[in-house]
């Protein structure tokens, strides 16, 4: 997911809009797998200080994740917002910085790393899921079974 700051880097406190869309590949996280049911979004506002680069805005995309209570697989939406800076040398960073060095920024890394900041741990495939049955296993959201409901 590329952004191109080339008229940034050129207007020093000019501040810059983009929308980008593109699809991400899945992969591995703390032994969770983490598969994209959407591409990911970014809206970002961003502004060159002669310095640095300040790229805040939001991230919307979509998991394919695994219900905590069914075990189905669901679709489940995802927002967050995120404000970063990219500089072009460590020295110019005093917090925690992403190094760009050409006028087009990979936001990948910064995407994915927010990504995992606000990962949703164990979600639901809907509020009322009635999950599985602790005695026979059916899903109990597509069927019913003659256990007591006793819990
Ligand atoms: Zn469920
Ligand atoms: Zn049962």
């Amino acid at each position: 997911m590329k952004l191109n700051i080339a008229n940034e880097l050129r207007s020093p406190g000019k501040a810059g809009e983009c929308a980008l869309r593109s699809q991400f590949d899945g992969f591995e996280f703390a032994g969770r797998r983490i598969e994209f049911a959407a591409p990911v979004t970014v809206k970002a506002r961003y502004v060159y200080d002669g310095i640095g680069i300040d790229v805040r805005g939001s991230i919307e995309t979509a998991f394919v994740s695994v219900c905590a209570r069914c075990g189905e697989e669901f679709t489940e939406p995802f927002e967050a917002n995120f404000s970063e800076r990219f500089v072009k040398s460590a020295e110019d960073c005093r917090d925690d910085c992403y190094m760009f060095s050409t006028d087009v920024i990979d936001l990948s890394d910064m995407v994915i790393d927010n990504i995992l900041l606000n990962m949703p741990i164990a979600g639901t495939c809907s509020e009322d899921c009635k999950g599985i049955c602790g005695v026979c296993g059916i899903n109990l959201n597509t069927g019913q079974c003659s256990c007591s409901n006793g819990g």
